[in-house]
């Protein structure tokens, strides 16, 4: 049997493109490392997304480090199962070590190194790389009656396919891209309410992943000038790949506002005086209820950080710092760069602008990895 070597240079803590993207610049600079996943298959969050999802952009504009992304026959806008596969031929290609599925429990201070404790036994390690992503947590707010509901509740994470909502009446909540592509494949099999916290924001036609890049790569000069450039989000939130366009020329994207409560059979808003329509109850003050057989949280995620609560690492209360601007309430760990200020001998990779700017793409995930790696392999050096 093979033997494992547990004490390693650097062990990386997921192997989505984040972690790979790390993987390559470790194998590059002759490190002893280990990327540790929790998954059974290659792909990362590219195995989980609904079967229609595609990239924003084509398969030439999303490489990771060294090797770009072969084009998928027939699709200029590769799908997720063909970025998955690209992972998974990543890894074989860069012999990069990738053990699954191994969960990490606790990430901890072990004096001369950190030890990384999973289901399969403790890693000792100089560095730890935290590339975890966030589709492990999902988001799903709490409204009142949620346990009263009598239909279905379910979030991104769980959807695949329109087929099962066919002849039920399905609610979807949240007014990012997740939403919007789900509402708009959802729309062509059966009746839909649309509701979001704050007016939905469509980009103009023509605005893909090419052009988010482009403006993501000029903030990111103008913020090290000291000077300012325009945000992505000033672009608006949803992007508007051609179901979404489709969808919206049916007129599918009329948004409510967000509900206030859930009933038995469906959700029900308590003021129903909204951008001067007037809803049925709203004279006799009862407000307004919509029946519904299934609610579709299209509500984001959190960065998957649970694993490092032994560090005890405190929270960046930075206020404009918003990770996943729909959870205002987030709280992610103060860094500089991609390094922990905690907790030295930490990084995180690819969760968000927070951890580098479009680190969570997969052309932007090899742009913070490479300086990363870069610094490890110096303070390896150095020590
Ligand atoms: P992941 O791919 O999630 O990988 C993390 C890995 O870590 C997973 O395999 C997970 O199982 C593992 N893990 C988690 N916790 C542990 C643990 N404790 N121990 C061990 N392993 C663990 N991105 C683009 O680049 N281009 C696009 O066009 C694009 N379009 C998108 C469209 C939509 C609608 C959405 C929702 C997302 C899109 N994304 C896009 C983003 C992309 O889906 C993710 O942001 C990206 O896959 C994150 O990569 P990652 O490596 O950081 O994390």
């Amino acid at each position: 049997t093979e033997t494992v070597d547990m004490d390693v240079d650097v062990v990386v803590i997921g192997g989505g493109q984040a972690g790979l993207a790390a993987g390559y610049f470790l194998r590059r600079a002759g490190l002893r490392f280990v990327v540790l996943d929790a998954q059974d298959d290659p792909g990362g969050a590219w195995r989980r997304g609904w079967d229609s999802l595609r990239l924003f952009s084509p398969a030439e504009h999303n490489p990771l480090p060294g090797w770009w992304m072969p084009r998928q026959e027939g699709e200029l806008f590769p799908t997720a199962g063909h970025v998955a596969a690209y992972l998974r031929d990543y890894e074989l290609r860069y012999d990069l070590p990738v053990r699954r599925p191994v969960r990490v429990h606790g990430v901890r201070d072990a004096g001369a190194a950190l030890a990384v404790d999973t289901d399969h036994g403790t890693w000792h390690a100089s560095f730890v790389v935290s590339a975890t992503g966030t589709w492990d947590s999902p988001v799903l707010p709490h409204y009142p009656g949620a346990a009263e509901f009598a239909g279905e509740q379910c979030h991104t994470v769980d959807y695949r396919s329109p087929e099962r909502f066919r002849g039920r009446h399905v609610v979807v909540v949240g007014g990012g891209n997740s939403a919007a592509q789900i509402l708009a494949e959802v729309s062509t099999v059966t009746t839909t309410t649309w509701v979001t916290r704050r007016p939905a924001r469509f980009m103009p036609d023509g605005v893909d992943g090419r052009v988010l890049f482009d403006v993501a790569t000029r903030r990111e000069a103008a913020r090290r000038a000291g000077t300012d450039a325009e945000s992505v989000s000033a672009l608006g939130d949803i992007v508007m790949v051609p179901p979404v366009r489709e969808a919206r020329d049916r007129g599918v994207f009329r948004a409510l506002p967000m509900f206030d409560r859930l009933t038995r059979d469906g959700v029900a808003w308590d003021d129903v005086a909204w951008d001067g329509v007037v809803r049925s109850g709203a004279a006799t003050g009862d407000g307004a209820e919509q029946p519904c057989d299934v609610i579709v949280w299209c509500t984001g995620f959190r960065p998957t950080l649970d694993h490092l609560a032994p560090l005890n690492l405190a929270p960046d209360l930075s206020p404009d710092l918003s990770p996943t601007e729909r959870v205002p309430t987030e709280r992610v760990p103060k860094t500089v760069g991609t390094r922990s200020v905690d907790e030295p001998r930490l990084y995180l990779l690819g969760y968000g602008d927070w951890t580098g700017a479009a680190s969570a793409t997969l052309i932007g995930a090899s742009r913070t990895a490479k300086p990363t790696v870069s610094d490890i392999a110096e303070r390896l050096r150095a020590s």
